[in-house]
Formats: structure tokens, sequence, C-alpha cells
């Protein structure tokens, strides 16, 4: 797939130009620099040479087939040359020209003229406005950076040149090679998706990266990077992911969610690795270049200094590490080799008077210890300590084990860092910085090992819920009732409690009669949101004169708070019995459609914000990652004594969720707030839920 772009026996540059500085010029030097072994032909109708090459006055004069063409003539001319370079039956374009849809109305109009032309010749496109594109191993470099690129194993694309230009200097710094390099520039054709393909598939790339500002279809990325990110790792940045809440929203779920929850989402299910900042993605890159898998959480320390020692083990605590103690025949052996003084746990501290030959025998020691999945060799510069040395043995015998270093400094460790780095040993400035790739690194390896996940379709009422929106629909409501919202979830397997609606305070005792005490009391009225935040909810309410009072409370309270409104009553409500509140409910996100929320429910959702999304529908399994990922997982499992809660059932809640919402695309948005779940036994019940309708996305 799109290796056409990548291997071609011929280029041709249109828009060469003898003028160095020049686009036109430094993408044909740049060809010709890196000894491209095919022919090249600069297309220039006022040249007849151009850098010792014979130029032609358009594509149609060329002698031979032209399998690539970079264009670099201005955005006016780009159509009409695609159209020629169409006459000549070439099949694949890099349109460095910018002036097209990043400059308003005018150039996006030229933009889809170049697509439209481009398509009914079948010349597929990468740009336009973009850098170009690079194959170290085909000798290809049809870009117009100033950087002569290195040979490797990272496969790069990005939507942004000017990170291509700091992708090329850093590997160029860190002395990684690049297999190939696309810069996507305004994606009219080719896209990211495509990239993720065609990288996954060169053979010569080891480690993907890419630079990401927007994403056109989320749910086909999704799918095509839980394909590649098996095969190999996928370093993803993105940039561009606006904070939740930025827009009106009907529901809890609506306002905590956004694009970047969405993002989080897909990475969450197919296994990207996403870096936070640009410095962390230079840093996830090497690891991954250099490094075998982090085949376990298991972490161990070197350091000759206390401080930075315990820095790491700190940061170790706070990620998905652990730092386990070293087995005693570990120890034993650990004493032949070091001082009395010295430290035998992990953080293993070697102490200040280390020197390098101190490093090496600490090393042989924990390398072998089965237990340690990877090593972290930490360095302070001390005056018996010779960093050179010690960056020496750690690219000697590389172990099988993963090492990363970390030596602290500037100047007097600049030399050990570059002698690490040329012998593929990662190196990084700060322990915590270490630390985290290494988190990044096992959490990878740990969903490559683990089966995919499978999303199995739960025995749901789909026709009553069919029929319900088919009411709403024939009475041109945009607006679903109480008792359609129960009976769309209710269908979907949730339950909820006993209740009845009251207009006066004598229906409303009847209605608790009915019902049993102790009962709940709630303001009915459809233009009210959030029914406690005007105080019209009274809870455990234990007989008639406590429900009288908290009726015309209800009724103050709202009549205060929302003068002018109009109350329809009180809802009667069964007390759910005694549960942890939690939040499921769903969302759909213009690019990745449905996402199913959970985190800890009530009225507090929004301050607490301790909630967690995946792409909907969703597996059992993913339903129990969302419940133990939230930071009120502990209170879950139950805390002073208490019970678990139904683990299970609330995982079913979730999935049910997900399928609604993938189910009926109608439903814009919804969510159960709160669902009271208790331990195992106890019912899961359902005690406020709301439902919206909107335009099918
Ligand atoms: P709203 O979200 O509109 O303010 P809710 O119906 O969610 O109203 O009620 C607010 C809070 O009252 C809930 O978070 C819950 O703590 C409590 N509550 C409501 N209904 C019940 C019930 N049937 N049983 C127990 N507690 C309830
Ligand atoms: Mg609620």
């Amino acid at each position: 797939m799109l290796d056409f772009f990548f291997k071609p026996k011929t280029v041709a540059v249109i828009g060469a130009s003898r003028e160095p500085g020049k686009v036109g010029h430094d993408v044909l030097r740049n060809l010709l620099d890196f000894n491209f072994p095919g022919h090249i032909f600069p297309i220039n109708p006022k040249a007849d040479e151009i850098l010792g090459l014979k130029a032609y006055p358009s594509i149609l004069e060329v002698p031979e087939d032209v399998d690539l063409v970079v264009i670099a003539v201005r955005a006016p001319f780009v159509p009409e040359v695609i159209d020629q370079c169409g006459q000549k039956g070439v099949k694949a374009a890099v349109v460095l020209t910018s002036g097209f849809k990043e400059t308003g109305l005018e150039g996006a109009k030229l933009e889809k003229k170049l697509v439209e032309t481009a398509r009914s010749h079948g010349i597929r496109i990468i740009g336009p406005n973009c850098l170009g594109i690079l194959d170290t191993y085909s000798r290809l470099n049809a870009t117009f950076a100033g950087l002569k690129p290195i040979k490797g194993e990272i496969g790069f694309f990005s939507q942004s040149g000017a990170l291509c230009l700091a992708v090329l200097e850093w590997s160029k710094a860190e002395k990684i090679g690049l297999s190939r390099f696309v810069s996507l520039g305004n994606k009219c054709d080719v896209n990211e998706i495509e990239c993720l393909r065609m990288l996954a598939e060169d053979p010569h790339t080891k480690v993907i990266m890419g630079y990401i500002e927007g994403i056109t279809d989320g749910r086909a990325f999704t799918e095509v990077a839980c394909e590649v990110a098996r095969e190999k790792p996928v370093i993803i940045f993105k940039s561009g992911t606006t904070a939740a809440g930025a827009r009106a929203a009907s529901s809890h779920t609506g306002s905590l969610a956004g694009s970047e929850q969405a993002f989080e989402a897909s990475v969450k299910r197919s296994g990207l690795i996403r870096a936070k900042t640009l410095r962390e993605f230079f840093n996830l890159a090497l690891y991954f270049a250099f490094m075998p898998p982090l085949a376990g959480p298991y972490l161990g320390i070197v350091t000759n200094s206390g401080g930075p020692g315990i820095v790491a083990a700190d940061a170790c605590e706070n990620s998905a590490l652990e730092l386990p103690s070293l087995s005693s025949e570990t120890v034993e052996k650990l004493r032949k080799v070091l001082p009395p003084y010295a430290s035998f746990y992990n953080p293993v501290d070697i102490t200040g008077d280390a020197d390098a030959a101190r490093y090496e025998k600490t090393l042989e020691v924990l390398i072998e210890d089965q237990r340690l999945n990877g090593l972290l060799v930490i360095l302070s510069r001390t005056a018996t300590v010779n960093p050179d040395e010690v960056a020496e043995i750690l690219t000697k015998d590389k172990a099988q084990k993963p090492i990363v270093a970390c030596f602290l400094g500037e100047e007097s460790v600049k030399k050990a860092r570059k002698k690490l780095l040329k012998g593929k040993v990662p190196h990084y400035e700060y322990p915590e910085e270490a630390v985290k790739v290494l988190e990044k690194a096992w959490l990878y390896e740990w969903w490559r090992k683990k089966p995919p996940a499978k999303v199995k379709k739960l025995k749901v009422n789909f026709k009553q819920v069919a029929e319900t929106l088919q009411i709403v629909r024939s009475e041109g409501r945009s607006h679903l009732l109480d008792h359609e919202v129960k009976q769309i979830l209710e269908a979907y397997g949730f339950v909820f409690p006993k209740s009845l609606v009251a207009r006066t305070t004598d229906e409303a005792i009847l209605a608790a009669k009915v019902i049993g005490y102790p009962v709940v009391l709630k303001v009915l009225s459809p233009q009210i949101q959030h029914k406690s935040d005007v105080g019209g909810v009274k809870v455990n309410i234990r007989d008639e004169e406590e429900l009288i009072k908290a009726f015309e409370e209800i009724i103050i309270n709202v009549r205060k708070r929302l003068p002018g409104i109009s109350v329809l009553g009180v809802i009667v409500q069964e007390m759910a019995p005694k549960g942890k509140e939690v939040i499921v409910g769903f969302i759909r996100d213009p690019q990745f459609g449905p996402l199913v929320m959970f985190g800890l429910g009530g009225i507090y959702v929004e301050v607490l914000k301790d909630v967690t999304f995946r792409l909907a529908p969703l597996a059992k399994e993913e339903a129990l990652e969302m419940i133990r990922e939230i930071k009120a997982y502990p209170v879950l499992k139950g805390i002073r004594g208490e019970p678990e809660v139904d683990m299970d059932s609330l995982a079913r809640a979730i999935v049910s969720m997900g399928q609604l919402a993938a189910d009926f695309p109608e439903l814009s948005e919804g969510e159960v707030n709160p669902l009271i779940v208790g331990p195992k036994g106890q019912k899961t019940i359902a005690v406020d839920a709301r439902l919206s309708l909107g335009g099918e996305k």
C-alpha cells in the first residue's frame, strides 16, 4: 500500500528551479544529494538544464514513464499540472505547494479542484502544503528540508511540516535513523490511516511515530491502530485536544466529554502509545527504537546516590510499575561485591564512593535476577566515578533485559550520554522521565499480550426500544418523557425503583402507601435538568407527616429558585437500598462516534470528575477495566470492612449502555445517575436517568 510513492524508478520535479532557497530547487538538490538511483527529470519551461540535469518544458515531453512527481509550482497551476500528469500516466504525486485549504475559502476551492482532477485520473496525492516524503532505503529524499537524514528504523508521519523538521533534527542529534517519513500537509487524499498501514507493512520500519492534529474518521483510525499496534509500537503525539465542557451540554456525561476523552478512549482500545508532550514523544521513540519489550512491571534501580534513587522510587509508586524486593539469592551475591554500608534493597544504593567497576558488578547480579523485568541505572557525578566508563559498560554486553540510563548533570556527563546513545542505550535527563517511559513500555506490552477484547451482545429487548422511539417520532417530539426513558433503559436491563406520579399532597400520601415507606420525593417538571440543584429531591421520608412537609418544601424551593416554571407535581419513589452511587452514560463524538462514560456518580460528578471513557459498543473486559481505572475504585472494592460492590452487575450496566448507544444512533446522549450498586445479591438500581434524541450523526 502506497509503496509506489516510496519506491519509484523515476521522479519528476515539476516547478524545478535554479534558485537555491526555492522549494523547487531544494527538493531537486535533496534528490541528487541523497543519491537517488533512478532517473530524475526537472520540469521547467524556462530552463534547459538545472543542477546538471536536462530540464523539460512539461511532463508530457519526458521521454520515459514517470512513477512519482513532486510538484512545486504555484497553487493556481497545480490542478492543470495534475491533469497533465494524468495524461502522462503518473500514479503518485507529492504536492509541496501551499496556498490551499489552509489559507481560507478560495484555497479550499482550489484544493477541491485538485482532488477532483487527481481522482479522475486515479492519481494519489500526498499534501498539498507539505514538506515531502522520504525513504532512506530506496534513497528517495523528496523533501525540501535542509537536513540529510540517517538510515534507521523509525517511520514517521506528521500533519505539521515544522514537526517533520524537528524530528529530522532530533534523529540526527540522537543518532537515531529513519526508515520512512511522510509529511501529510493538508492530507487532501492520503491520510493518517493509510500512513499507519503503509508503515506497518514497510519491513524496514520497526517503530512508528505519528504527529496528528485532527483525525477525520476516528472509528476507522482506531480499527487500523488496533491491528498495527499488535505488530509494532506506534507512538502518537496529538495536539489540538480541547478540554471538556467547552459546549453546553444537557447531561453530566455531555459536560465531561470532549475530543480529548474521545481520543483517549481510542488510545485505550487500540494500544497506541500516547506521548503527552513533545519531549515524551522523543523519549518514547528512543526506548522503542533501542530496547526490547518490557515484559513485566518489575523494575530494578541502581544508583550511587540516595536522593535520585528515592525520586525514581516515588515515580514508580505513582505508576503501573513496581519495585520488587530482591531475592535473598541476589542479596547474597550483592553482599559479595558491595561494601557493607551499601543498600541492598531496591533501589540498590551502591553509594557515593562507587566506581565504574562497582556498577559493573552490581549490574551483572541484577541482570541475572529473573524477577526483574528491566533496570534503571542512575548516576550522579562523584569524585570516584567516571561516567564514560559506566556508559561503556552499559553499551558493552547488551543484556536481553531492557536497561535505561539517567546520568544526572550537564557538562560533566555530556560525553557519556553521547556514548550511551551511540551504543543504543536510551538515556533520560531525569529519573521521573525514565520511569514514565518504562511505564508506557510495560503498559504497551501488557496490551499486546492480552487477547483482543471481544464485544459480545447482551440479550436485550431491542424491539421495545424501537417501538418507543417510533411513538416519539410519530408524535413529532424531540423530548422523551420520563416513562419512555424508563421503558428504554428497562429494555436494556436497567432496574428502576417503584415510582408513582402525584400532583397533590393527597395523591402523594396514597402513592407512598402503595410503595411503602421510606420513600423519596422528586419534583416533576420537564424543564428541570438537575432536580437537587433546585431543592427538588427529598430522600428517606419515613412517614406521612414527613411526606407532607417534604412535598411543601419541594414546591416552595422550586417556585423560589425557578419562578414561572411549570411543575406537574412530584414523583414518589421507593428508596433504593444502601449502596455506592455511580454514573453510567453515553455521548456521541463527531469523529469517534458513541462513547460510554463510567465514574463516581451522584450530584458531585462534575466537581470530582472521576470518570473514564471507552468507545461503544464495548467488551465486558473493557467495562471491568473502566471500573478499575477510576480513583474511587477502592471505595467500590470496599473500605473499612464494607463488602465489595457487585462488579459483574456494574460491568453489565456499562456494556448495555454502550450497546444502547451503538444500537440507536438517534439517541444523542443519555445517562443513569446515580446507579446505586450494593454488594452481590442486592439489585443494582437506576434511581435517575435521562436520554436525549438528536440528529443522526
Ligand atoms: P438529580 O440528579 O436531578 O438532582 P436524582 O434523582 O439523581 O436527582 O437525586 C439526587 C440524589 O438523591 C441522588 O444522587 C441520590 O443520592 C438520592 N436519591 C434519589 N433517588 C433515590 C432513591 N430512589 N433512593 C435512594 N436515594 C435516592
Ligand atoms: Mg441524578
